[in-house]
């Protein structure tokens, strides 16, 4: 199965099983918009609670606030955004298709990368043990080729990127021979910029001071709360404000399903320092993320880090934390150095004074931000990219299987009489209305014991319990294990227990060690 195919089967799948619908489906969808469904909800519930338990709950010296999405339109001038956050956009006069000229030439570098990882495996294969790697790609003549290559135009595009350079930027696409994937032409159009903010009008005028704009990150709600929580909150440096919430973004090209999406959610923590300890906390932040994802069970290899070739307006150091997806390696957080940009220039558009009192110094300053920026719907098609498998069984049947990670799986615990009959619903239901007030648990009596196994391995609960015969004679039932599939009788004053050893966030979350 090719990687494509897979990622069109996770679609499907998660259609199927209601983890997520188009939005407006009946009226024929609206682009880049979705609905979670009844599964789907809990599993981004849970992604969103295991998030802040780890930054707020475990954190002392990190608060959560929830700040509305229409702010001040001043405040989109003052962080830059009016101005600055666009995206450069090139159309292809055949196709009549639009495309992110950046995305372009970074897929067009990317396949110069795969080119020479071809390479190299042929290679690693022809010489076997004695193959030097390194030797290999510092002399092999077509190798040395590609990479000159990639590294001139990785430089003249980030030198274009950074000088908002959009002439050059056409200039790589038309010298390089970038075409359009659909009409395969280089007929293009010059580049231009595009604001990705929606605005609106608030109230009754509808004259240019009634537009806001819908935000396009959370962190600005942040910001512009840091005097009120530093003081209600009787807070000290460090510190750090973490917040989840809806950001919206007129996204040019919105494809591969909820990877960018128009309407989406962010979980960002803004963490004030003091100027000069940035670096410190910025590697603090890097390392502690990276270890955040690893606690799922996730293997490392599905990630990389990417640091900025261009570096925002607003920051002095930033790294992506990279998920590999079915359409590869691609941006799932951005961890940040905002130096202290935002807090100044607020205080510059607000006039207020934005600004730390250091009571062993006797100084006043205005804090440096590090910020961890995740967005929910990318960490949901992380996790499903990494649960979806398709196995075979020893018998010769197969399944499919989400491997979600317990603590963020939709349903718990199924709970499943073997027959629908000599009073098994009756105790199933008795057992569940005691689990349930711990655990998210599904009740299913139709079918058999098989076919309804294997519906709970398709939307990843991580166990099923069944209630047979013997349960009336002494008080057991059997529990099966979702990866395993492995069954064993406990008693049901069990069943508790067992399911916390996975859920418990003392055995998953314990990130200081
Ligand atoms: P990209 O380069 O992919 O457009 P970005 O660098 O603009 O992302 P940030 O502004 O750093 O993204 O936003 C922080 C996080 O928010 C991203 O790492 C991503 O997980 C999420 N995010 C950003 N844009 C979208 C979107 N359109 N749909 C879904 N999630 C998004």
């Amino acid at each position: 199965m090719t990687q494509e195919e897979l990622f069109k089967k996770i679609i499907a799948h998660t259609k199927e099983y209601g983890f997520i619908f188009p939005s407006s489906e009946i009226y024929d969808g609206l682009a880049a918009v979705y609905d979670y469904g009844q599964l789907g909800s809990l599993l981004k519930n849970n992604i969103r609670e295991y998030w802040w338990k780890s930054m707020v709950q475990l954190h002392e010296n990190i608060i959560g606030i929830d700040s509305a999405i229409f702010m001040h339109p001043t405040i989109w001038k003052a962080s830059g955004h009016v101005d600055a956050f666009n995206d450069p956009l090139i159309d292809n006069k055949d196709s009549k298709k639009r495309y992110r000229a950046d995305v372009l030439i970074e897929e067009h570098l990317a396949k110069i990368e795969d080119k020479i990882n071809k390479e190299v495996e042929k290679a690693t294969k022809r010489f076997g043990e004695i193959f030097n790697r390194e030797m290999f790609i510092s002399t092999n003549p077509r190798v040395v080729e590609y990479r000159n290559k990639f590294n001139a135009v990785k430089t003249r595009f980030s030198k274009a990127l950074n000088n908002n350079d959009l002439n050059d930027l056409k200039n790589i696409i038309e010298e390089e021979g970038i075409v359009c994937p659909v009409s395969g032409t280089h007929n293009w159009t010059d580049v231009r910029q595009f604001n990705l903010m929606f605005s609106t009008q608030m109230g009754s005028i509808t004259e240019d001071s009634g537009t806001i704009y819908l935000r396009p990150e959370t962190a600005q709600g942040i910001f512009v709360n840091f005097l009120n929580v530093y003081k209600t909150g009787r807070m000290k440096i460090p510190f750090g404000i973490a917040q989840t919430g809806k950001a919206f973004r007129n996204e040019i090209v919105a494809r591969q399903f909820i990877f960018r999406m128009r309407e989406f959610e962010q979980m960002e923590m803004q963490y004030f320092v003091k100027p000069g300890e940035e670096m410190k906390w910025f590697n603090y932040w890097k390392e502690f993320r990276k270890k955040w994802h690893l606690s799922l069970g996730i293997p490392e290899a599905k990630f990389r880090f990417h640091d900025h070739e261009k570096i925002a307006h607003y920051a002095n150091a930033a790294t992506d934390i990279e998920f590999e997806f079915p359409f590869g390696f691609k941006e799932l957080e951005g961890i940040h150095s905002r130096t202290d940009f935002d807090l100044s220039q607020h205080q510059k558009f607000s006039g207020k004074k934005l600004q730390y009192f250091d009571n062993e110094t006797n100084e006043s300053y205005v804090p440096y931000v590090i910020e961890t920026s995740i967005g929910l719907d990318r960490m949901f098609l992380a996790v499903l990219s990494f649960a979806y498998n398709e196995e075979k069984l020893e018998d010769g049947s197969e399944r499919i299987v989400l491997r979600i990670p317990p603590v963020l799986a939709p349903i718990k615990i199924a709970v499943l009489p073997l027959v629908k009959r000599d009073n098994m619903p009756e105790k199933a239901y008795e057992i569940m209305n005691v689990l349930k007030f711990d655990f998210m648990c599904q009740y299913d009596e139709k079918d058999t014991i098989g076919r309804r196994y294997r519906r709970q391995d398709a939307i990843g609960t991580p166990y099923c319990i069944t209630i047979d015969q013997q349960t009336f004679e002494d008080n057991t039932v059997t529990i099966r294990e979702r990866d395993t599939m492995k069954q064993v009788r406990v008693l049901i004053s069990k069943i508790s227990e067992i399911v916390n050893e996975k859920l418990n966030l003392k055995n998953i979350l314990n990130l200081n060690k």
